[in-house]
């Protein structure tokens, strides 16, 4: 399958997933998450009307941000190290993945002309070996992020524990949008991936995170 017969069943699901919860698929992002995707298919994706990425690593998201025309906006949606959050912080127009306080110490020095959009990434089901922070630690990071100067809070990321079918995910799709009613003019929710985005759809996200169903398996 081509990108773009990829794509236009993506958009396909997500008009159903919209239709079955009375949602304007206006509301929701797709960001096509490009990691070990070459620049190559990703110019391919944006000749397809993709303007919007999502990747994992600093190093290799470099390059591609070199290559891609300008009007391409580049989400960081993977772990972040802090000694790597202020570059990023520079590179990229979103993160998705705040979770400790030495983050946002190092993205307070990034230089940015505009506020920098960010979404705390929470570790919904309290997995030991993932991140993101628990339930218990995220209001004291909300309260942290927004006394920050650069970072403006739009509201929670998860990706979620794996799970055998897409409805497992539902309960903590749920709970995650329940959080997201705690952050302060939240108007952002990040969850659901190839597997799952429909279900996500239908429990409020705003940004659906998608690399399988559009560019194939990952090798
Ligand atoms: C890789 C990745 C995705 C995309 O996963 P697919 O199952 O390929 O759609 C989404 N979110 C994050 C954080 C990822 O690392």
């Amino acid at each position: 399958m081509s990108i773009r017969e990829n794509l236009a069943r993506v958009r396909e699901h997500i008009a159903k997933a919209c239709e079955s919860c009375g949602r304007d698929p206006r509301e929701i992002r797709l960001v096509a998450v490009t990691k070990t995707v070459d620049i190559a298919r990703i110019r391919e994706a944006y000749d397809c009307g993709l303007r919007l990425f999502g990747e994992s690593r600093l190093q290799e998201a470099l390059p591609k941000l070199e290559a891609l025309p300008s009007d391409v906006e580049w989400h960081f949606i993977g772990k972040l190290q802090s000694n790597k959050a202020r570059k990023a912080a520079e590179l990229f127009d979103a993160i998705h993945t705040l979770e400790s306080a030495s983050q946002i110490v190092e993205l307070d020095k990034a230089q940015r002309d505009a506020p920098l959009d960010a979404l705390i990434e929470v570790n919904i089901a309290g997995e030991p070996q993932k991140s993101g922070v628990w339930e218990g630690g995220l209001d004291s990071l909300v309260q942290l992020v927004l006394r920050s100067n650069q970072v403006r809070l739009r509201g929670l990321m998860t990706v979620g524990p794996l799970c055998d079918e897409p409805e497992a995910m539902r309960p903590f799709f749920r709970r995650l949008r329940e959080l997201n009613g705690r952050v302060p003019n939240a108007d952002w929710l990040s969850m659901g991936m190839s597997g799952d985005y429909e279900v996500a759809i239908q429990e409020g996200a705003t940004h659906i995170r998608v690399g399988t169903a559009l560019f194939g398996e990952r090798t």
